[in-house]
């Protein structure tokens, strides 16, 4: 199993997360547990921060919350100096909570309700992300009953569909996201956001896709849109002040998986917006980018406690943890892969494969296939690496299980970010 950050082997063979040995952590907060490296997600925002920067061109990055989201981790992206975006009422109400600068806040989303548009308005947020046609007329109308300006990106699909190792050029995009930058009414759409009186046109928003590996998608993508920006200058006479260019990088889940190198790409994706401008005869606008995986799901490992195996008639191996899909649904509905490891004997023998199989009424409740381990027994620890990316965020109650505690780690010391949810705060809203 790869491990990150501050993670180590100690001497006694057990692996320590952000300097806390796991058996430590399993002891003083319990299983399943999301353990969070702090110091990596700080390390890797700077990573982002101080290459994302070319002389001339204005840079913003923001991390895209949904892919883990906690008033703790609103306020380290606070204090590293980050944007943040969020998609609902809730992320909105979590970073506002936080005391997250509000002037560094995006909202997106393909259907904000007016209650939403009008906490955001009324918060003073930085920019809402128009996603479609229809939402202009709804965000003006919030607008004008609360007489408030908004600045505001619009979300178009470039046509650009990335994949982990390529990419397709499209004029069919069926996505749910964005208007296609091939509408036939998309400048008229654009003059409409030009002309409105209450929102402050700024700049195109557009996001091509995740865990993509392939540097060519986002140097594709920004010729498109550079292609388009002009077109814009040419049909509607306006200057596209900022181009954020969404998120998307991929991470190190397991073998195969090879990520951008970030520290020489950003500054390349920088210098081709500026090759772009430039032929063009463009402004460079203010470019931003919204990473949510690459920033915190290798800072993320979940630990488990072994409760039995079981050799099937097949001979199929199976290890049960006490999570389950619950906690991390990925597995079950994309296919994802994960490393593990017995996380308190790490240099043992891998003595077989098993599939690692949580504890909900459920067959496809896998939450790693087919992984060497070192013969587990009742009682050990699994770690599951890479899992600080939409796994808490996506976690539920199926099987009315509760949600595990998250525990922040660093400097070898822990704390709880997120309390273990109890059984009556599964009946918190239920009413005889
Ligand atoms: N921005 C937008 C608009 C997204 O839809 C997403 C993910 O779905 C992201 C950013 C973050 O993507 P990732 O976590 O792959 O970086």
């Amino acid at each position: 199993m790869k491990i990150f950050g501050q993670s180590k082997i100690n001497k006694n063979g057990q692996l320590e997360l952000g300097g806390c040995n796991v058996q430590d952590l399993v002891k003083n907060y319990g299983t399943p547990l999301y353990v969070v490296d702090e110091g990596l997600v700080r390390v890797t925002c700077q990573l982002f921060k101080q290459n994302l920067v070319s002389e001339n061109v204005e840079t913003e990055v923001i991390y895209a919350s949904k892919a883990f989201l906690t008033l703790a981790m609103c306020k380290v992206i606070a204090e590293e100096g980050l944007g943040i975006d969020v998609v609902s009422g809730g992320e909105l109400y979590t970073a506002l909570k936080a005391n997250f600068p509000a002037s560094r806040i995006y909202f997106h989303g393909n259907n904000k309700s007016k209650e939403e548009i009008m906490m955001a308005v009324n918060s003073g947020i930085g920019r809402i992300v128009v996603d479609n046609c229809a939402e202009i007329d709804l965000i003006e109308s919030v607008c004008a009953s609360l007489n408030k300006k908004i600045h505001v990106l619009f979300r178009v699909n470039p046509g650009i569909e990335a994949h982990t190792h390529e990419y397709i050029r499209t004029t069919n995009n069926d996505s749910k996201f964005g208007e296609s930058i091939f509408n036939t009414n998309i400048y008229e759409i654009l003059n409409k956001l030009i002309n409105s009186k209450y929102l402050i046109f700024k700049g195109l928003h557009s996001h091509i896709g995740s865990q993509i590996f392939e540097e060519n998608s986002f140097l594709e993508q920004i010729r498109v849109m550079f292609v388009f920006i002009k077109t814009i200058k040419e049909q509607c006479n306006f200057t596209v002040d900022e181009l954020n260019l969404g998120g998307g990088f991929g991470i190190y889940y397991a073998d195969g998986d090879t990520p951008i190198n970030l520290s020489l790409f950003l500054k390349e994706l920088l210098n081709e917006v500026k090759n772009k401008a430039n032929e063009f005869e463009l402004k460079i606008p203010k470019i931003m980018i919204e990473p949510g995986r690459s920033i915190i799901a290798n800072a993320g490992t979940t630990l488990y406690t072994v409760g039995s195996t079981k050799k099937t008639v097949s001979g199929k191996n199976y290890c049960f943890v006490d999570g389950s899909m619950a906690d991390n649904i990925r597995t079950a509905l994309y296919q994802a892969q994960y490393e593990a490891a017995v996380a308190n004997r790490m240099n043992d023998i891998l003595d077989a494969t098993y599939t690692i199989a949580g504890k909900c009424c459920e067959s496809g409740d896998v939450i790693v296939r087919n992984i060497k381990l070192a013969h587990p027994k009742t009682g050990d620890i699994i770690a599951v690496a890479s899992t600080g990316a939409y796994n808490y965020s996506m976690s539920s109650n199926y099987n009315r299980l509760t949600r595990p505690a998250v525990v922040f780690v660093k400097d070898g010391t822990s704390r709880v970010v997120v309390k273990r949810e109890t059984l009556d705060d599964l009946l918190r809203n239920d009413l005889m």
